[in-house]
């Protein structure tokens, strides 16, 4: 049917960000030994500003997620919705910052993939069975659920069953949690969306959530970027929810969350830090620094947090 093909479609972007992720790893602009694992080769080159962009989204992202599990001292949970075959899960083991337990959701084709991938692959497998107690790992074609780690098959449109599937695993909704999602959200519908972002408010009273996605899509070069993506059969069916940052904002402001601060990339990445922004314009010549400013411009970092226990008040620090 046209669901199952646009569907299939959507499971295919896992790839793309983690081709273009390996892509720049390999150019030196941020490590990750575990990338490796999920895509076997370097494939063609990318552009330098699509290197600097991701460049600025990893930084970014990972800043928000390591100040949040930092500031609760490890004592939260983490969920990745949406996860494709991220490796961050890895990244905060090897920096001594594991949440309590994360949890990773995606179509379960995918997560069957990413399950595969770490089956075979021994780098992949280990911190999973340091981290864990006891030997009944359940690890099947469909989910894996050890101690710190948990990939669920789900598909983030049907509320009710995500619910389910989480608690069935052990998500304890009275730990701080941060919930992810980059570039997951603008494949659903903005009430779709909507549904998401408010089922977190609803569950979590200490809870952050960090959205990355396309933002400023009625210009043309927006435009541009949409037709690229129906050429491959991929709608962007939550692009209304992706006109402004104030739009991507209101997503949460009307679903109960009490704050939400959004950025577009450009900013992001020229409040990099001068000797990081120096390291990675070394890395490459880029001749034209209109592309880097146009492209920055149409993706954004959102998010938006509620405390209803008022922990980081009276945790004391920072
Ligand atoms: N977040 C990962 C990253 O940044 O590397 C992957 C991004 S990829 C562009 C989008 C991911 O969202 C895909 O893995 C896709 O399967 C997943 N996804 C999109 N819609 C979904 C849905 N309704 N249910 C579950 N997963 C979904």
């Amino acid at each position: 049917t046209d669901t199952d093909t646009a569907d299939e479609a959507v499971r295919a972007t896992c790839d793309d960000a983690t081709i273009c992720k390996r892509y720049a790893t390999s150019k030196g602009y941020w490590k990750d030994p575990y990338i490796q694992y999920f895509v076997r080769s370097v494939g063609e080159r990318k552009a330098p500003e699509i290197n600097r962009g991701y460049y600025a989204r990893v930084q970014g992202v990972d800043h928000l997620l390591d100040a949040f599990i930092k500031k609760a001292e490890c004592d939260c949970q983490v969920i990745n919705l949406g996860a494709g075959l991220d490796t961050t899960f890895w990244r905060l083991k090897d920096k001594n910052l594991m949440p309590r337990k994360f949890f990773e959701v995606d179509f379960p084709t995918v997560v069957a993939r990413k399950i595969h991938n770490i089956k075979t692959k021994p780098p992949l497998s280990k911190p999973l069975i340091e981290t864990h107690s006891t030997d009944s790992l359940l690890l099947d074609a469909h989910s894996l659920d050890s101690d710190r780690y948990c990939i669920i098959g789900a598909d983030l449109r049907d509320i009710s069953s995500l619910d389910e599937k989480l608690k069935k695993f052990q998500l304890n909704p009275e730990l701080p949690t941060l919930l992810l999602s980059e570039c997951v959200l603008v494949y659903m519908t903005p009430s779709q969306s909507s549904n998401v972002v408010h089922w977190a408010a609803e569950t979590f009273h200490t809870a952050m959530f960090i959205n990355y996605e396309q933002v400023n899509m009625s210009d043309r070069f927006g435009q541009v970027m949409i037709e690229n993506l129906q050429r491959r059969q991929c709608t962007l069916a939550g692009v209304e929810a992706c006109q402004s940052l104030d739009s991507q904002k209101e997503r949460f402001l009307k679903t109960g969350w009490q704050h939400a601060d959004a950025l577009d990339m450009i900013t992001v990445y020229s409040m990099l830090p001068q000797e990081d922004m120096a390291r990675i314009e070394s890395l490459e010549f880029l001749d034209e620094r209109e592309l880097l400013q146009q492209l920055l411009q149409h993706y954004s970092i959102c998010w938006a947090t509620k405390d209803r226990l008022n922990l980081a008040r009276t945790s004391g620090t920072g």
